[in-house]
């Protein structure tokens, strides 16, 4: 094995609503982190799916597990990781956890008292942050000796300047947590360490990265740290997602309860999870699918998409007083040159010029010689990200 012999191994959980993926790396003694087995738990209609792929990407697990419910499954799921570690020493479990607040604005080892306070964390992402906290209090009882370390998704963002995290509601509700935070931090922050090592030159200087999957973001990177970024107070605001709506007017939200009898249920279920390009498709939230229908509704419906991601760069490269770099990542961000296309084209004012061939064959760096712009693609991966915080956080 390169980089020493084995220290032990870091395991990661990232829990949502109806999946939770982990991955395994080896810690060797050099420091460097070796991805080890990369797989999901999903729910599959009335059973749970578990899939397990080694370091090729090869999948060597494919089961059907009849618990019916995902949070049932954890028990269950972490013996089967035990077995998996084939002789491995676990060091240390990581989590995504996607609200931090304004009080937790770097990773933190797990203690009783911090996960009393990130209960309360779940009031500002209901839909996510429990979730998040099930497996963390599940290995709390079990194994009350395992190290475990959250990563909040907000983190990444502490650099924003307070100019840019304010509403321009009356003081008292900053105080009360209502602010605009950002998300996707973990993702825009490996992005960050990747460029950094790639091109040190556009890690100096003004980036924006384009989170592009089921959830989507921008984020305005200047030297390295988020200065400004489109999602908010929840992983709601900002571009047109899967099925999130993205910036809404909140006068429509108003008028749906008051005129249309919406309840805060209803409304919720509305803006998570029927709208975005779902809503405006009516075909899926897919956007492999959108790209391949020939329906009208799916052509205007990945324009929206587009027209939103171009308003929101044009006022980021603003807040950054001009462009060097654009970075593409995510599922959509990393695999669909046609969306990547008219973005860009869409961009050419900035003087950016996107090299098509280097585009069409997913190449690292996708701008021509002569762009004023250095656009590129980085293939994210928030849980090699979490993997280094469990390595760098100093023991409590
Ligand atoms: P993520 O949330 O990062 O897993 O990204 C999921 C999104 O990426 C979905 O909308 C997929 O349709 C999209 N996606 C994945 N592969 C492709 C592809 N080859 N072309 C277009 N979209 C893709």
């Amino acid at each position: 094995m390169s980089g020493g012999p084995t220290v032990g191994a870091i395991l990661t959980l990232n829990a949502g609503s109806s999946s939770l993926k982990l991955a395994i790396f080896d810690l060797v003694a050099s420091g460097a982190l070796l991805p080890w087995r990369r797989g999901e738990l999903r729910q599959d209609g009335a059973a749970q799916r578990f899939r397990l792929r080694d370091a090729d990407g090869v999948t060597i697990v494919n089961e059907v597990w009849s618990e019916a419910r995902f949070d049932a499954s954890l028990g269950h799921l972490l013996a089967r990781i035990d077995g998996e570690l084939a002789g491995r020493r676990l060091i240390g479990i990581g989590h995504r956890v996607v609200h931090g607040g304004a009080g937790h604005r770097m990773p933190e080892e797990v203690t009783p008292e911090l996960l009393a306070l990130l209960g309360e964390l779940a009031e500002l992402a209901p839909l996510h942050v429990p979730h998040n906290l099930a497996p963390i209090r599940e290995i709390a009882l079990a194994r009350p000796d395992m190290r475990q370390v959250v990563c909040f998704d907000t983190a990444f963002h502490r650099t924003i300047p307070t100019v840019a995290t304010r509403f321009a509601l009356p003081r008292e509700f900053e105080s009360r947590g209502i602010r605009r935070y950002g998300f996707h931090g973990l993702s825009y922050e490996y992005v960050a360490r990747r460029l950094a090592v790639l091109s040190p030159r556009l890690y100096a200087g003004r980036v924006i990265a384009a989170h592009l999957g089921n959830g989507a973001s921008l984020c305005a990177l200047k030297g390295g740290e988020s200065i400004d970024t489109t999602m908010g107070f929840t992983a709601l605001d900002g571009l047109v997602m899967g099925t999130r709506c993205g910036a809404l007017d909140p006068g429509a939200l108003l008028h749906l309860m008051r005129w249309e009898g919406l309840s805060v249920d209803e409304a919720e279920r509305l803006l998570y999870t029927r709208s975005g390009l779902l809503g405006l498709s009516g075909i899926s939230n897919d956007m492999r699918v959108l790209l391949e229908s020939g329906e009208p509704a799916a052509a205007e419906a990945v324009d929206v998409f587009i027209h939103r991601i171009v308003r929101e760069a044009g006022a980021l490269a603003s807040i950054l007083g001009g462009l060097d770099g654009l970075v593409f990542t995510a599922g959509i961000g990393e695999n669909a040159p046609e969306i990547r296309a008219r973005v860009c084209e869409r961009l050419g004012w900035l003087g950016l010029r996107l090299d098509e061939t280097a585009n069409a064959d997913g190449a690292e760096i996708i701008s021509a010689p002569d762009s004023a712009v250095e656009v590129r693609v980085i293939a994210t991966d928030e849980e090699a990200m979490i993997a280094e915080h469990v390595r760098d956080l100093p023991a409590a």
